[in-house]
């Protein structure tokens, strides 16, 4: 079996072992949709791609943020006024960040192609095959909906190019303009504490472009207050559904994708697949990883040592990140390599309450203020954040401002269709939490407070 270091065609993952992947029964099925995705348009153009990786250049040299943020997993059914309710709540994040940090956001939906999840299992507590996203196969609890199908994967290409046309329409057709600032705040966020303090913040911001205007500057016109640039992302999880997507090599099933914890191996599949992508590609570290996978990342996934390009994305768990991630920040200095760093307090921070996962704020908060002391420690730039998160007033993670999610209150509102996601005031108050870090660091206080 050739190593995952020496080979060099984009078809060699074949022959690598590759794990998380459906099982098809009907091969023949599975060749004529990959066939079918292969005729299809890409769903993201490359040009933009390109700008994704320029921007991230940027994040790179230390001189932006990036705000990752969306479902765990998403559906093919949620409706649409969903998603308007997740660009709502990231656009309110998107100014408190700026505020706080006065620089720009790089803002990445966790979405349209977040549709594969990588399970513990293959089977679930009813024995039944267990559910791996609907681009794999139904949610429901029965043997034939579990049954994985290929034809799912258009599906999920269908459902992919109808919510970036939504997210397009939202982010370029006015409502994200932002003399439209006070509409973004949802009702049931408005009455919380951090959505009182959204609307202080856009009362400012209000202010302050009314006073441009009255010193004569066209804040009207000015097309970069009237929209707001998104980008998609997904774990490239079925390599199936990713390879049948690639022109050019670049990923076409998205702006950026990243390779999970459990599939990150450096010899096996998805490594392999994903060295040969020109998207910016992400990582997810886990406190397992070694130095010597940091280091073979760098070289194996930006052998260029092109900035943007590669983003580690650090989910060591609260009680872990102080003391195993900067080993691995430093492997990665020792490189030359210009990796991104950023922090998802998410994914190690997961436990379950009388049979809800779920995930407490303070225990997420405390991992970000963990993961911005080791960046300060070692001069290293904290790159961003990676939440899971809706617009919606759901019930799935614990505490907030009010302590409003108490763990009897988790089933009231508990519709996630895998982990638990903070709701639209946990959300604004998480981006708070976040702006005040990159205000302690704008003031230089950070390396003193850590
Ligand atoms: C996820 O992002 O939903 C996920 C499964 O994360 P991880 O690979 O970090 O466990
Ligand atoms: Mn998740």
């Amino acid at each position: 079996m050739p190593k995952a270091t020496s080979t060099t065609n984009r078809a060699d993952w074949r022959a690598l072992p590759a794990r998380q992947q459906p099982t098809y029964r009907n091969s023949k099925l599975v060749a004529a949709v990959v066939c079918e995705l292969q005729e299809r348009a890409p769903l993201v153009p490359v040009a933009e791609i390109k700008r994704l990786r320029r921007k991230l250049a940027k994040v790179a040299e230390g001189k932006a943020f990036i705000l990752q943020a969306g479902d765990c997993a998403e559906m093919f059914n949620t409706p649409l006024s969903r998603l308007t309710n997740l660009i709502k709540v990231m656009l309110q994040m998107t100014i408190i960040l700026m505020y706080g940090g006065r620089m720009e956001i790089v803002k990445l939906v966790r979405g349209a192609g977040q549709y594969a999840k990588p399970r513990s299992s293959d089977i679930d507590e009813l024995d039944l095959k267990s559910y791996r996203g609907d681009l794999v196969n139904h949610n429901r609890p029965t043997k034939r909906a579990r049954r994985h199908d290929p034809r799912r994967m258009l599906r999920a290409y269908n459902a992919s190019a109808k919510t970036l046309a939504k997210i397009r329409e939202l982010t370029t057709g006015g409502m994200a303009d932002l003399r439209r600032i006070h509409q973004w705040n949802l009702d049931f966020v408005q009455s919380s504490a951090p959505g009182h303090r959204f609307q202080e913040l856009a009362d400012n911001v209000e202010h302050f472009l009314d006073f441009m205007e009255a010193c004569g500057v066209n804040v009207r016109g000015m097309s970069a207050l009237k929209v707001a640039e998104m980008f998609v992302s997904h774990e490239g999880l079925v390599l199936e559904y990713e390879d049948a997507l690639v022109r050019d090599d670049y990923a076409t099933s998205g702006h950026f994708v990243w390779i999970g914890e459990r599939t990150r191996h450096l010899l096996e599949a998805h490594v392999d697949f994903f060295r040969h992508l020109r998207n910016p590609v992400g990582v997810k570290i886990g406190p397992k990883t070694t130095i010597e996978e940091i280091k073979a990342y760098c070289r194996i996934l930006n052998p260029q040592n092109t900035p943007g390009k590669l983003v580690f994305i650090s989910r060591m768990g609260a009680s872990e990140v102080r003391t195993k991630l900067s080993p691995l920040m430093r492997a990665a200095q020792e490189t030359s390599c210009p990796v991104i760093w950023i922090c998802d307090p998410m994914h190690g921070n997961t436990f379950s309450h009388n049979g809800y996962k779920t995930r407490s704020m303070d225990v997420i908060k405390n991992e970000i203020e963990g993961f911005f002391e080791v960046c300060a420690e070692l001069g290293v730039h904290p790159g961003g954040v990676h939440l899971e998160l809706t617009g919606d007033d759901v019930t799935e993670c614990l505490g907030g401002h009010t302590d409003e999610v108490t763990a009897e209150r988790l089933k009231h509102q508990y519709e996630t269709a895998c982990d638990p996601r903070l709701n639209g005031s946990q959300a604004l108050e998480v981006a708070f939490f976040v702006a005040g870090l990159l205000q302690r660091l704008h003031r230089g206080e950070f390396a003193i407070a850590a």
